[in-house]
């Protein structure tokens, strides 16, 4: 899996933090010191989240003669989407650990998806159950097609059951990454537009709605 993630300048004094994802101030102390200078292991430590990150030099890199390109060792940098904005947040530790394991497993990273699908579910449904009877019930309530795909696309692939012959996601990672995309147009239009259309519908007055 290639590494995607830019480094910042060398001990920038503000990044984007790779644990948390918010622009955070940093603050900068070498592990090691070692004689050579291209030898020393950095960490950042993000003001926001107090996590940490680790970078050393970029031996391969242009400026590797002048040692003043960083990389990214700690945390391992997923490719795969961040989380939505609207994510809630016990569905958004699961899709985080799907994001941090992709690389090795993104059949394991299905599974949690999965597992943020029924949480997403129960959420909406206000109770427990069996994720396939839930998704049922959600369209009956009015769940648009598209998103009855993504979340049955989703619950399909992240299940570890899944029959030989058929696709394995370990093999085609790309198939696993797609269903990142998927969980997160499915929290766009099942949590952040319905926020939107309440508050606008909110504004409009009380006497003109219909009810319903
Ligand atoms: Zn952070």
């Amino acid at each position: 899996m290639r590494n995607d993630y830019h480094p910042p300048v060398y001990q920038a004094r503000s990044f984007t933090c790779p644990h948390c994802n918010a622009y955070s101030s940093m603050s900068w102390e070498a592990l090691n010191s070692a004689q050579h200078p291209l030898k020393v292991t950095m960490r950042a430590i993000c003001q926001g989240c107090e996590r940490y990150s680790l970078w050393v030099p970029d031996i391969a890199g242009p400026f590797a003669a002048l040692s003043i390109n960083y990389v990214l060792a700690y945390p391992s940098v997923s490719t795969a989407p961040a989380a939505e904005a609207d994510m809630p947040s016990d569905i958004k530790i699961d899709y985080e650990e799907a994001r941090q394991i992709f690389s090795q497993s993104p059949r394991a990273a299905a599974a949690l998806l999965r597992l943020c699908v029924q949480k997403l579910c129960q959420q909406l449904l206000g109770k427990e159950g069996a994720i396939h009877q839930q998704i049922g019930e959600l369209v009956e309530k009015g769940l648009p097609s598209r998103v009855l795909k993504a979340f049955d696309t989703i619950r399909i692939f992240g299940n570890e059951s899944v029959h030989p012959g058929t696709v394995n996601l370990n093999d085609t990672p790309e198939v696993a990454l797609a269903l990142f995309g998927l969980l997160n147009m499915a929290v766009r239009h099942c949590i952040t537009e319905e926020k939107e259309l309440e508050a606008i519908h909110a504004l409009t007055p009380e006497a003109k709605r219909r009810d319903l």
